[in-house]
């Protein structure tokens, strides 16, 4: 049995669209396979020691909560660098995935800082891309369908050190024109996708899961599947309900 050890940031800030329910699926599915999990919240003014998580884990937030957490977070950038040149894993969503990039220009023009884990830069656009969302999304040799539901302003562009999470096969994705979703970049994944995400994506949440499990100095490791019956149901209705929309 082995103890993944979580961080959640700034999860008093940043937690739209029930975003924080990705946590409680990290800990199921690992409970469920005799591991255990300890969630460290990690807000503004507490310090995030790189050294002391296996994974770190970012909600969406409007852009009023991201000015809000901006100068703190910069604060915590040199750590959060480290940690992800250490090989945590890393999902940060929506707001996340743009202060995972090395700036984020809002909708009232404020240029927000990034921790540059992900190669990106985000700027806000003129409407708001809405709806749900399919992919056909790349993980290492694993290809998979993931589904969500995005709700941002942001437009973001990927640079060359980062790879999408997913090509679009319904929504808009990144920027809604560059038919990408997503970024993935060692072991760090940004994404526009809420729902909350990993409730229907169970193959995404597993690999961030082996990811964390190898970190905490496991080894090579490969989880032994859960027979993911209604999760899969989940993910098949979303996909019918995002096809037959819009
Ligand atoms: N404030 C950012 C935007 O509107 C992110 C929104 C979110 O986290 N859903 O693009």
């Amino acid at each position: 049995m082995t103890t993944v050890r979580i961080c959640h940031l700034y999860p008093d800030n940043m937690n739209i669209y029930g975003d924080r329910g990705n946590i409680s699926v990290l800990i199921k599915r690992l409970e469920w396979r005799g591991h255990s999990a300890i969630v460290t919240r990690v807000g503004i003014g507490e310090e995030f020691l790189p050294g002391d998580f296996d994974l770190c884990y970012l909600g969406g937030g409007q852009d009023r909560d991201q000015n809000i957490i901006a100068s703190d977070l910069a604060n915590k950038a040199a750590g959060i660098r480290s940690a992800a040149s250490d090989g945590v894993a890393f999902l940060w969503v929506c707001g996340g995935i743009q202060l995972a990039g090395h700036e984020y220009t809002d909708s009232y023009g404020t240029t927000l800082p990034g921790v540059g884990i992900l190669d990106l830069e985000t700027v806000a656009g003129e409407e708001r891309l809405i709806g749900d969302v399919v992919l056909d999304a790349n993980i290492g040799d694993d290809s998979f369908t993931i589904v969500g539901y995005e709700n941002h302003i942001g437009r973001t562009y990927l640079g060359p050190d980062a790879r999408p999470l997913g090509t679009v096969i319904k929504g808009f994705g990144n920027n809604g024109t560059s038919g990408d979703e997503g970024a993935v970049q060692q072991r760090v994944i940004g994404t526009y996708l809420h729902g909350p995400l990993l409730p229907k994506n169970p193959i995404l949440a597993d690999e961030l899961l082996t990811w964390s499990l190898e970190h905490r100095s496991l080894g090579k490791t490969s989880l032994e599947p859960l027979g993911d019956d209604f999760t899969e149901a989940a993910q098949a209705r979303a996909i019918e309900r995002a096809h037959a929309k819009r």
